[in-house]
């Protein structure tokens, strides 16, 4: 994925910020930044994905094979890159824009965010849309299908 210098200077520096700070070891963003230069953006049971300063999202599974370069498919990628700019805001620029063809998220109605009840909100559970607020339901025009949410696994070669 092509980044501009500032961003990639921005990641950078957030890298550094993360290594900067002994607090910060116990945050799983820190062994990213140490071992692969990469920025955390999304971690889950299966492994997580970071973000390189040349725009690679890397996808290391709990398998302990190490991280693929661009493996993870555009769904994954917009979903990492939109919990990501929660933290670091200025990756937004690099989520996919919406497609014509998208509709309102059936699961958060657009919000991003899943919701029960009226008093309890589950901020750690990822909508189906990747937090986006929106799904391609055409199939011509699969960018996000609901059967890939939640299952990330090795693509064989
Ligand atoms: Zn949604």
């Amino acid at each position: 994925m092509a980044i501009s210098r500032e961003l990639s200077s921005s990641i950078r520096q957030r890298i550094a910020d993360l290594l900067a700070l002994a607090e910060n070891q116990r945050d799983w963003r820190y062994a990213l930044a140490k071992n692969y230069n990469a920025l955390g953006l999304y971690a889950d049971f299966g492994g997580c994905l970071a973000l390189t300063p040349d725009g690679e999202v890397l996808e290391i599974l709990d398998d302990f094979s190490g991280p693929i370069p661009n493996q993870a498919d555009r769904f994954w990628k917009n979903l990492a890159l939109c919990q990501g700019s929660k933290i670091y805001p200025e990756l937004a620029v690099l989520i996919d824009p919406k497609p014509e063809t998208a509709q309102t998220c059936r699961w958060c109605n657009g919000t991003g965010r899943l919701e029960a009840g009226h008093s309890i909100q589950f901020s750690e559970i990822i909508c189906r849309c990747g937090g986006l607020g929106w799904e391609i339901t055409k199939s011509s025009d699969v960018h996000f299908s609901t059967k890939d949410a939640g299952i990330r696994t090795r693509k064989t070669v």
